[in-house]
């Protein structure tokens, strides 16, 4: 550390994943932080957030790690099956990866431990602050989410486009089941599950279709729709599926990661700056390797604008490689045909011959360490 954030000034706006993240580690390296929240209040939806441990490795240096272990489940494999029910492959990350925590967390329960971090490391948050235009100040991060503000200040306007998926969510009562997750692989569909602490289970299920009308995270849908998408699922989803009760839809669209992250002064992160399709489960884990590797690399050059140049630089060909990664998961969990049963005999043999190599394949991902790289 040079303390080069030492009682620097640092205004954030959105109190997401990345925004409190990036909030604690300005503050604990001496920054004074002020974070602008646009809703009324610091809180989120109730779905479920798996967190790999590139991610975990940030949080523990922050000092969170205890919390986040008695909120989370340990997830201990990840279960692929065909849409029937049977199983393709089952990888065990309790097996091969015993080092690493693998988390699965309720994302109210993740923003609210952030939240409480960034208050006791000295941050001020401020809810209600709807910010329409980029505010004066000498640092100013943009961790607003998908409709950023400060992006297009940046970046001008571009056009997202639809990716022809549409997803639904859904936190049902479920006390049971092993704590790990598992995705259900249809044609044109697939549908992922896991355990949440306190009797709960997240569900997500993607399907392809033609049109969409809007962006965005809250349209709420009838389970009906769901069910009728999935009646052809077997194993515990139907069951699944008759507990749905209150059901969110949205339409997944595809952003470029951005060509330009920052301009000396100002600097975008998390999903601001990358959205990703969310079929790798990063979305909030890239947020939160951001949120460290700006405070770091700010807090080792004191020349604000190389720092800032640093940091893009640092941060520019990982993510591309991360959301590139979950748009080609995209594709292999809805195959169809001789394609899928192709593809589903490999995993099989894979999975009980070279498990360790069908796990591998994401050691890139995973075995990333945020607070080694700028140390
Ligand atoms: C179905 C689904 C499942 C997912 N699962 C995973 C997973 O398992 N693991 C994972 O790592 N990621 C996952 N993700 C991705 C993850 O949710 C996002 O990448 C992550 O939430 C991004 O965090 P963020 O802080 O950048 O943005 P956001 O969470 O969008 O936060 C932005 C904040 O800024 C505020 N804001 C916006 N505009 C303004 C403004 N003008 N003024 C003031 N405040 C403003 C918003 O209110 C919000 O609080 C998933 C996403 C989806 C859709």
């Amino acid at each position: 550390m040079s303390h080069a954030l030492t009682d620097r000034a640092a205004t954030i706006i959105g109190a997401g994943v990345a925004g409190l993240t990036a909030a604690i580690a300005l503050a604990q390296r001496g920054a004074r932080v002020r974070v602008l929240e646009r809703a009324s209040e610091v809180r989120e939806f109730g779905a479920g957030l798996q967190l790999s441990p590139n991610a975990v490795r940030v949080l523990d240096a922050l000092g969170l790690g205890a919390q986040l272990r008695r909120v989370a489940l340990r997830s201990h494999a990840v279960q692929l099956r065909d849409h029937a029910g049977a199983h393709v492959a089952r990888l065990d990350l309790m097996r091969h990866r015993p080092d690493d925590g693998f988390y699965l967390v309720q994302r109210p329960a993740l923003i609210a431990l952030l939240a409480d971090g960034a208050r006791q490391a000295g941050a001020t948050l401020q809810t209600g602050h709807a910010v329409t235009q980029p505010p004066e100040g000498a640092l100013i991060i943009g961790a607003d989410g998908l409709h950023s503000v400060i992006r297009p200040a940046l970046n001008g306007r571009e056009v997202p486009f639809f990716t022809h998926q549409t997803a639904w969510r859904a936190v049902i009562p479920d006390p049971e089941g092993p704590p790990e997750a598992q995705i259900f692989m249809g044609p044109r569909r697939h549908l992922v599950s896991y355990p949440l602490l306190g009797g709960l289970r997240n569900l997500v299920a993607v399907e392809e279709r033609s049109g969409w009308h809007k962006e965005g995270w809250s349209h709420r849908d009838d389970p009906a729709n769901l069910r009728r998408a999935f009646a052809g699922f077997g194993g515990p989803v139907p069951d699944w599926l008759s507990r749905v009760r209150d059901l969110h839809v949205w339409g997944l669209f595809r952003h470029q990661v951005a060509r330009r992250w920052q301009d000396g002064r100002m600097v975008l992160i998390g999903d601001a700056a990358h959205p990703t399709l969310p079929f790798m489960a990063q979305g909030a884990v890239m947020a939160i390797e951001d949120a460290w590797l700006l405070a770091a690399s700010l807090d080792r050059e004191p020349d604000q604008a190389a720092a800032l140049a640093a940091f893009q630089t640092l941060r520019d060909a990982r993510v591309r490689r991360i959301v590139e990664a979950a748009n080609g998961n995209a594709r292999n969990y809805h195959l169809t045909g001789p394609k899928k049963l192709a593809a589903h005999m490999v995993l099989r043999t894979a999975s009980r011959v070279a498990q360790k190599r069908l796990i591998g394949r994401f050691d890139w991902i995973y075995d990333y360490d945020p607070v080694a790289a700028l140390s």
